[in-house]
């Protein structure tokens, strides 16, 4: 694909009148594709929104083939990896608790998996008992979890066919900011979920320490891939609106977020190399993750990491 891709003005999908407040205006720092994107807060809601936008046919521009999700979750890093955690993992889980994809305790039944990449989380919960299915938008992700043997929806949510039978658990890690509609995506998702239903759904929070600092240089931002800003409120409205009821927000114990944004600044002030280290840190944090663990929870506490994941559950 060339050129410039197709741009679309949006509304609030809150439905208020059209009052908005220009909070950043950035762009794509992750592969520094081109264009200028605005980010604008509702004054009625506080829903803060990308707008204009690239379309639905032409975002994938955005999105091209060795775009960080779409390979972290390859099978073969599953496998390589497995064996030597597998001894210390159940000691390590006790100790520490990201908050990254927590689960409420439930028994194993069937789940989806919205925005599910090459499959790994699929095939973790399908080992621990669950019938898993998953939906895709990147054709080759898609279908590496395909190979696994998983049933996968290669496309938008927006074209993926009903279940065979509804689902008691349906997760979706940073999936919802990169959704066009997320409240028809979220109404979607009601349908095909039992009675009594969680869903489970990890987004950057907007509401944070880091969102006001870095501002255009937060790597949470990720224009123009996420078209919307959640903080704990916005999502709650956004959620109810889908027929969700909001339960709990787990803000997540990790400061990756905040070494990538402090990367993108010093590669802007000229320190290049440094910059380049800090912002790949999310991929590579490894052991730094668990060392810099105690300070994640203390502004976990505050609320002001930069991702939070959030239960909820269908409306009665
Ligand atoms: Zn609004």
């Amino acid at each position: 694909m060339s050129g410039s891709p197709q741009l679309e003005d949006v509304s609030c999908p809150l439905g208020c009148p059209r009052d908005n407040e220009i909070v950043i205006t950035g762009r794509d720092l992750l592969h520094d594709l081109p264009g200028e994107f605005t980010v604008v807060k509702c004054r009625a809601c506080g829903l803060m929104r990308t707008t204009p936008r690239p379309t639905p046919e032409t975002i994938g521009f955005y999105y091209p083939d060795d775009y960080g999700p779409y390979l972290g979750t390859q099978v073969w890093q599953v496998e390589h990896t497995s064996r030597i955690r597998a001894l210390l993992k159940p000691l390590v889980k006790r100790v520490f608790n990201f908050n990254t994809q927590r689960l409420p305790p439930l028994a194993p039944g069937r789940m989806l998996e919205v925005g599910c990449a090459s499959g790994a989380f699929l095939h973790r919960m399908a080992s621990q008992g669950w019938q898993v299915q998953g939906i895709e938008f990147s054709e080759k992700a898609a279908q590496a979890a395909a190979q696994l043997g998983y049933r996968v929806h290669a496309g938008p949510l927006e074209t993926a066919p009903p279940p065979d039978e509804p689902f008691d658990l349906i997760v979706g890690w940073m999936v919802l900011e990169h959704l066009h509609d997320p409240i028809g995506g979220l109404q979607k998702l009601r349908e095909w979920a039992k009675p009594g239903a969680w869903l489970v759904l990890s987004v950057p929070n907007s509401a944070s320490l880091e969102f006001r600092l870095f501002k255009n240089k937060l790597y949470a931002l990720h224009l123009p891939n996420h078209l919307y800003h959640f903080t704990p409120e916005t999502l709650g409205r956004v959620l109810q609106v889908g027929g969700w009821t909001l339960k709990k927000v787990h803000h997540q114990r990790v400061l990756s977020n905040l070494i990538a944004s402090t990367g993108y600044v010093l590669r802007d002030k000229g320190y290049a190399r440094l910059g380049q280290k800090f912002i790949e840190f999310p991929g590579r944090a490894g052991i730094w993750n668990y060392a810099l663990y105690p300070l994640a929870w203390i502004f976990s506490v505050f609320g002001q990491t930069g991702r939070m994941t959030v239960w909820a559950r269908v409306s009665e």
